[in-house]
């Protein structure tokens, strides 16, 4: 059976993404498993740019076919901050909490309500073969809004904030399968679902 590599020391991003990968004729392990391996400095100048260099990277590194994601959060009061460096926002080596305090900080500086709350995650998802340096790329988004205050306690980063106006949930209030049938992270996975599985197909 053919072994990938999902590519993220992120145990949410792997529980997510290995249930939406479930029936895949393959196996999949994470970086966890290869303590030995350098990290890959995320410079790009795009989610995309970001998805296919760690792809690229971490397949060479293991030797196995690896699936990378990039996640932005972008917020429509902060002309799309902070986008690209959602995961340092509030600065290097900051957690989740101070992320999010951060973001409330500034939306209320700029005293944003209604509409102007408006956010979409981004996610792009890269798929890297070591034998023959391919990658091929997916993306999904998911609109929502930012709140003023934190609701739920499952997912990771910003979910407390992002509500879903159609759920009336914020990502938190969702369990990982009710998460999984909405995000962008779910949109993009699936589309590449299709391109593992024909890869399985054919080998
Ligand atoms: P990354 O660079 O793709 O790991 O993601 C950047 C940052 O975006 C992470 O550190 C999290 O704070 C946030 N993030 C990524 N995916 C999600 C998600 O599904 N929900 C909430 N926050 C997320």
């Amino acid at each position: 059976m053919k072994t990938f590599v999902i590519a993220t020391h992120n145990r949410h991003k792997t529980r997510e993404i290995a249930k939406l990968l479930r029936g895949v004729p393959a196996a999949f392990t994470d970086l966890t498993r290869f303590p030995k391996v350098a990290s890959v400095c995320e410079d790009g100048r795009t989610l995309l740019e970001n998805a296919v260099k760690k792809a690229r990277a971490y397949s060479r590194r293991t030797g196995l076919p690896a699936l990378a994601d990039d996640t932005g959060l972008e917020v429509d009061a902060l002309s799309g901050a902070p986008g690209l460096r959602s995961a340092r926002y509030a600065g290097p080596g900051c957690a989740y909490s101070d992320n999010n305090r951060k973001l409330l900080r500034e939306l209320g500086r700029r005293g944003a309500a209604g509409a102007a709350r408006g956010a979409t995650f981004r996610c792009v998802v890269a798929l890297a073969d070591p034998a023959t340096g391919r990658v091929e790329t997916c993306e999904g988004a998911l609109r929502g809004k930012i709140l003023e205050s934190s609701r739920g306690r499952n997912g990771f980063g910003y979910d407390p904030l992002f509500y879903i106006p159609r759920l009336k949930k914020t990502l938190a209030e969702l369990s990982l399968k009710e998460k999984n049938r909405v995000s962008h992270r779910a949109k993009a996975v699936l589309k590449i679902k299709k391109l593992l599985e024909a890869r399985c197909a054919g080998s």
